[in-house]
């Protein structure tokens, strides 16, 4: 399933010296699309003649894998942990230089990343990934390693935005980018624990980190670096209205110059049908005969009727309120009256999850639900179904849909963020033209999402239009290579002398001082 990568062998034009922080990596931490995203951007950066390294917490899973370690920094006690050495070593697979931020008392326990095996938050995530973003902001301004400094910081997310109030309080000038991949999650804490920040008190403010009388990681990122990206140019214009900005609209207004979407891309070390060791069976666009066979051991291993001929539709999702799939409860009687089959995947609201257990148990051999996480099986089934059912609320980019089209397993989407800018539904004219690479709907309704899905199975009737969509869709080229350049080209632009410089709330002088 997983391809060891090569180290990037040729360097294009040399490139500026990047140092990218994050709260997860795939394989060793993942939650969502977050990990996938840092498991491929930094190889493909590299790739393009980047100088990369990560900055990562030193949970147990990525502490314990990372290669040839060796200590940088010991930085004694801080944020509640008793110790915090700085370590540097080489991630597997990739073999790319990785910091680890290793203070066992805040990052190695038992548990998730964010959570408790409970659910629950961990009540010291502020200092958590305050210690993430003082360590990486310091890595940047060059005092923490003599023998690496970089360029330019790149954050990602909430987890990794106070690195950008660091380097502000820090005065520093170094250029940095902030990617939003879910502005859902803002890592909001009590205005009470800011003093355990050591910031000068000027930045709990509304032109810096408060919100509503709360501490606001996300707007820590927002206000204080140069530019800020989000994952598709869809969702980079939709966080800047009032339904998708999660309350943050106004701030997102008030960078609009600031703001840019780069579409993620797809890993083909890991997504790859041609190459995919969890497959039942491997297959190609050319070569397309494998997939039955990946369908058939899908259902035979998820209990569902063997019938070649039923359209079977898969969800591999966190079940939260954002991926819409109350609708796609309410649309599955209809759906299955006309003949479809349906797999989930996925774990996270309890309620969603018993829904999806019940709709299984009162339709055996035609609803099969899988509660928990699975990477394995999360591959067989975007490689065994017909098609992918993705009907959002929201979506940053979304990842599953990117899948579905590599392994021609045809998206049904609402057009809405990135599904909006990497689907093109089938219409009479996208079909003509042969543009059509799945099925969309525009409003958040079981009706709208009954329509796409009965689309969906009346083209599958229709073996010849279904394989030409398959088609279409596997030709896509969603590659981390373009998305790589695009980030590479904004580089480049923050680093020109005088040029984007001056970006972010021009609030200094924090007293930089740790509690
Ligand atoms: P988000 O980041 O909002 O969760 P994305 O579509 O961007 O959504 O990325 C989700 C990633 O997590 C994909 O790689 C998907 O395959 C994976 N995933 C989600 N739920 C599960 C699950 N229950 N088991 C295995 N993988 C999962």
């Amino acid at each position: 399933m997983l391809v060891r990568r090569e180290p990037p062998a040729t360097a294009a034009r040399p490139g500026p010296r990047v140092l990218q922080v994050a709260a997860e990596i795939f394989p060793l931490v993942k939650t969502g699309g977050l990990a996938d995203v840092v498991g491929a951007l930094p190889p493909a950066l590299a790739a393009e003649g980047l100088d990369v390294r990560v900055v990562l917490p030193g949970y147990a899973a990525i502490a314990d894998s990372v290669l040839h370690q060796r200590r940088v920094a010991e930085l004694g006690p801080m944020f509640g942990a008793a110790r915090v050495t700085l370590r540097l070593g080489r991630l597997p697979y990739s073999r790319l230089p990785v910091y680890l931020v290793d203070a066992p008392l805040l990052f190695r326990r038992e548990g998730g990343p964010y959570q408790a095996a409970d659910g629950h938050e961990w009540p010291d995530n502020l200092q958590r990934f305050a210690l993430l973003g003082w360590v990486a902001a310091h890595l940047a301004t060059g005092e923490l390693d003599p023998g690496w400094a970089p360029d330019l910081l790149h954050a990602h997310d909430w987890h990794a935005a106070m690195s950008h109030a660091y380097l502000a309080a820090h005065a520093a000038p170094v250029p940095s980018v902030f990617t939003v991949h879910n502005l859902a999650y803002q890592g909001l804490f009590p205005a009470g624990d800011f003093a355990l920040l050591g910031l000068s008190a000027r930045f709990m403010a509304a032109h810096g980190l408060e919100y509503h009388g709360q501490v606001s990681f996300m707007k820590a990122g927002l206000k204080f670096a140069s530019r800020i990206t989000t994952v598709s140019p869809t969702y980079a214009r939709e966080i800047a209205t009032h339904e998708f900005g999660a309350g943050l609209d106004g701030v997102i207004c008030g960078r609009r110059d600031d703001v840019s979407g780069i579409l993620n891309g797809v890993d083909r070390a890991v997504w790859n049908p041609e190459t995919d060791t969890a497959l039942a069976s491997r297959y190609s666009a050319a070569q397309p005969e494998g997939k039955m066979r990946c369908k058939a051991a899908l259902q035979q291993q998820l209990g569902l009727e063997a019938a070649e001929d039923r359209p079977l539709f898969g969800v591999v999702s966190r079940l939260s309120a954002q991926k819409g799939l109350d609708l796609l409860l309410a649309a599955l009687p209809r759906l299955l009256a006309e003949g479809g089959q349906l797999a989930v995947l996925g774990s996270g609201d309890a309620a969603l999850e018993r829904a999806f257990r019940d709709a299984a148990a009162a339709q055996p051999g035609r609803v099969a639900a899988i509660t928990g996480y699975d990477e394995s099986l999360a591959h067989r089934i975007i490689a065994g179904v017909d098609a992918v059912v993705v009907p959002s609320r929201f979506e940053p980019c979304g990842l599953t849909q990117l899948y579905g089209l590599r392994y021609g397993s045809l998206p049904v989407v609402r057009r809405v963020g990135g599904l909006a800018d990497t689907v093109v539904g089938a219409t009479p004219e996208t079909m003509s033209d042969g543009t059509a690479t799945g099925f969309s709907f525009d409003a958040a309704t079981p009706a709208a999402l009954e329509g796409a899905l009965g689309l969906a199975v009346s083209t599958y009737r229709e073996p010849a239009r279904w394989r030409r969509l398959m088609a279409q869709a596997m030709a896509q080229d969603f590659s981390w290579a373009v998305a790589a350049r695009e980030y590479r080209a904004l580089f480049e632009i923050l680093l020109r002398p005088r040029a984007g410089r001056s970006a972010g709330t021009p609030l200094r002088g924090g007293a930089g001082g740790v509690a």
